[in-house]
């Protein structure tokens, strides 16, 4: 028998999401118990406060987190978060959520997350820069090419790991690449990193439309939150035919039946920085464009839209979920008992990301650099024996897609536990 001692470190609703998931997962392939809390529960946590210089002179003291959750299966590997309602929670629901995505996908990789509490449209960018780098000083005796690898995620981009990398460089007194990855190209980033996590999504959405025997030009789509992922995967959706029909960001939606010009929003979001007056249609909330009926709906912003209030409202053939932890798990339940729609489940959907973050560090190691074509037929590889496991999984046992990804995930961590053994 194993015995946890739980602290109420991360007690929140996303925490314990990500940990019924886990339960449930580890019921369903009779995870042997002295394993179960080990696979589980984050392996350390790191609370750091960060003052800076505001351009009025002022100082202020920001607080961030890193959650490393598995370090068994290498290092820890996952994005950095600059949002206001950030939680060291919710980071470490996303940690645990790495090591499954990692693990399903066979990257060499544990599971982390990180994140600041910071609306970082508020600041300005020589603000945004002071954080940035004093959020990676404080991390500097945490992390490193061999122990964690940031990158970026909801509110982080590629310049915020420029000036991450910078930082550290500057601080081992050499170039040190393989520290981040998500880097602008100039700075050892990988061509299609940037467009790795959307273009993942898109693929394995065309994959799955296939297998419906849906052509992907009769397809409608609605995505929910238009930046780095949305904003990439409309793009590439909308360049394989299909009709986007909803795009939304934090200000509020899109909607247009005969299909939004995505390059033109695209180059709107560009210079505006947000969708808010943006002409290709009409508004629609948030709320509204999640219940829209269409052939796949895609979230693609923050975790837990997708709840009991509006799981049975939804009316789309597929929800991809490009988002981390997107559907709650009550909410799962329902579409589960509704039998009608179709679930990528985000440690699936989502994978192209971190699998392109694996390419630049393996190139930055080795200092070879890979063209764009070689990087993406690389990653559609990946994502296709990915989802061929998945699928594998769910027929042997009768699973959900969603079980059967994250029992796979799950499996993988806590067989390299087992091997390695308990140290006294
Ligand atoms: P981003 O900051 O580039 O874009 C987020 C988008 O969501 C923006 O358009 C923002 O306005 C919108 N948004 C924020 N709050 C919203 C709200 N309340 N309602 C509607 N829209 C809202 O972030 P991103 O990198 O595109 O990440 C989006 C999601 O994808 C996150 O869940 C992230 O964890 C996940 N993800 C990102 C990556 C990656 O490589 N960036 C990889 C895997 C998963």
């Amino acid at each position: 028998m194993s015995k946890v001692i739980v602290s109420s470190l991360y007690d929140s609703d996303v925490f314990k999401m990500a940990c019924r998931q886990f339960d449930n997962a580890a019921d369903a392939i009779n995870l042997p118990e002295t394993i179960r809390d080990r696979t589980k529960y984050p392996r350390r946590c790191v609370a750091v406060a960060l003052p800076i210089q505001r351009d009025d002179g002022s100082v202020t003291v920001f607080e961030g987190y890193r959650v490393q959750h598995n370090l068994s299966t290498g290092p820890a590997k996952g994005g950095i978060r600059f949002h206001q309602d950030v939680t060291i929670g919710e980071v470490a629901a996303l940690a645990m959520w790495m090591s499954w995505k990692c693990s399903l996908v066979g990257l060499p990789y544990g599971g982390a997350k990180g994140g600041v509490i910071v609306n970082p449209g508020a600041l300005s960018r020589n603000e945004l820069e002071r954080l940035s780098r004093r959020y990676m000083q404080e991390l500097i005796p945490f992390i490193g090419p061999d122990v964690d690898v940031p990158a970026p995620d909801l509110g982080t981009n590629e310049q915020i790991m420029g000036w991450m990398m910078d930082t550290y460089s500057n601080h081992v007194g050499h170039i040190e690449p393989a520290i981040v990855t998500g880097k602008p190209v100039s700075l050892g980033g990988s061509q299609g990193r940037r467009e790795a996590t959307g273009a993942g999504v898109a693929y394995l959405i065309q994959r799955y439309l296939e297998d419906f025997k849906i052509p992907v030009g009769k397809a409608t789509i609605a995505i929910q939150g238009f930046g780095n992922v949305g904003g990439e995967a409309a793009l590439a959706l909308s360049q394989a035919g299909a009709r986007i029909i909803a795009i939304s960001d934090w200000t509020g939606g899109i909607y247009n039946a005969k299909g939004i010009n995505i390059k033109k929003a695209l180059d709107y979001v560009r210079y505006q920085r947000t969708l808010r007056d943006f002409d290709g249609g009409e508004p629609i909330e948030n709320d509204e464009l999640l219940t829209l009926k269409c052939t796949v709906l895609v979230p693609a912003a923050l975790e837990r839209v997708i709840t009991p209030t509006n799981a049975a409202k939804l009316q789309c053939r597929v929800l991809a979920e490009a988002a981390n932890g997107p559907t709650t798990f009550k909410a799962d339940k329902i579409l589960e008992q509704r039998g009608d729609i179709e679930i990528i489940p985000d440690v699936l959907c989502n994978a192209g990301g971190v699998t392109v973050s694996y390419f630049e560090w393996l190139q930055n190691r080795q200092n070879y650099y890979w063209s764009r074509t070689e990087v993406m037929e690389k990653l559609f590889e990946v994502l296709g024996r990915a989802k061929d496991a998945v699928e594998a999984q769910k027929r042997k046992f009768k699973f959900s897609r969603r079980l059967a990804a994250q029992t796979l995930g799950i499996q993988r961590v806590a067989d390299a536990k087992m091997s390695r053994g308990l140290f006294p």
